[in-house]
């Protein structure tokens, strides 16, 4: 098994990190962050489960860590995810586990946030020799696929020099996360929802000569948790893209990346299913947001005097263990690495880490 240093991974080692996890037939969480206690609940969990994981800011996600009271938010986007960066530059290598950094989903209107994350990105290289985030998304996928893979094409080519990764989306995630995409509507017409395979083997032909690239490619995931609804998981979409590039490109078996968009709430034999087909980076969001509000929600439901008073006004005892902060923001981080255990089995990554 090849090994690496612990700590934030990018260039070769991803690849190495990447083509172990499809060689060995499992996946890695990748989990949305937004403050220090999640950052700090997912290396962990990463820790705990000897197993290397991905650690992504959506937009939102990286403007609440430079803080809602920013005014000028775009900036707030940006700097979010710097700091965020950094925080996981630091702490990372001594949890023991390599992560990969990445950014989620960025829309038409939040190209100009890739283009400024890549400004620092730049300057982060010279500096450091390593890029600043392993990875950035470009989600065009409700553009005219001309344009989508245009733009991925020319987002790409900053992002080579700096041996960094490009995540592409094909075809549409249902669902609403963070403000991209919609709430689903569970009686339309899904159709939208399915990648065709000839839409990955065009992004293929394109992008891979410029250099490394991942894609989501829909087969019926949904952001967020619903019922079960008219949406049916169709993993072998994945398989019938693979297969076409194959036979195609004379390739290696599997030549996609793959990644699973709206992992919470799925199926386990569906999540099996992708794995094997390619998928080597599942995002589970909404199911850990549950996990760690779930925790806070029980705390104060068994402490409830100590969120109405500092101290009790007919006994006098003080309230003060209870209602700091770290108390209750602890269980919440206790109760997120306890969920995450439970993906890093599903997805098969315990104990798989390739760090040293
Ligand atoms: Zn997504």
């Amino acid at each position: 098994m090849a090994q690496l240093k612990p700590g934030v991974v990018s260039g070769k080692d991803y690849l190495t990190l990447v083509a172990a996890a499809k060689a060995g037939g499992y996946a890695l969480p990748a989990v949305n962050v937004s403050s220090s206690s999640t950052i700090n609940a997912v290396l962990e969990a990463a820790a705990k489960n000897q197993a290397d994981v991905i650690i992504q800011l959506s937009n939102g996600g990286a403007q609440f860590y430079a803080g809602q009271g920013m005014k000028d938010g775009s900036k707030a986007k940006v700097l979010g995810a710097v700091s965020a960066a950094q925080h996981v530059h630091l702490l990372a290598e001594h949890y023991g586990v390599c992560v990969v950094l990445h950014t989620d989903h960025a829309n038409k209107g939040l190209i100009p946030w890739v283009d400024a994350l890549l400004d620092h990105g730049e300057a982060f290289f010279k500096q450091h020799g390593k890029p600043l985030f392993s990875s950035h998304m470009l989600d065009l996928s409700e553009e005219p696929m001309e344009f989508n893979l245009s733009e991925c094409a020319r987002v790409l080519k900053r992002m080579a020099p700096l041996s960094m990764s490009l995540e592409i989306e094909l075809g549409v995630t249902g669902g609403e996360e963070d403000g991209i995409g919609k709430e689903m509507d569970e009686s339309a017409d899904n159709s939208h929802l399915y990648t065709q395979p000839e839409d990955v083997l065009q992004a293929y032909e394109r992008l891979s000569p410029i250099g490394h690239f991942s894609v989501a490619a829909s087969f019926g995931n949904v952001h967020g948790v619903y019922k079960p609804g008219n949406v049916q998981l169709r993993p072998e979409i994945l398989k019938n893209s693979q297969a076409l590039i194959e036979q195609r490109h004379k390739t290696a078996a599997k030549p996609l990346n793959l990644v699973f968009h709206g992992g919470s709430g799925s199926e386990k034999d569906k999540i099996t299913q992708a794995v094997s087909y390619g998928v080597f980076k599942m995002n589970i969001d909404t199911d850990l947001q549950f996990a760690y509000s779930e925790a806070i929600g029980k705390f104060v439901t068994q402490n409830p005097k100590a969120f109405l008073y500092q101290v009790d006004p007919e006994t006098d005892k003080p309230y003060k263990k209870y209602y700091d902060p770290r108390k209750y923001l602890r269980a919440a981080e206790e109760n997120m690495v306890a969920r995450l255990n439970e993906a890093f089995l599903d997805l098969g990554s315990k104990g798989k880490s390739l760090a040293l």
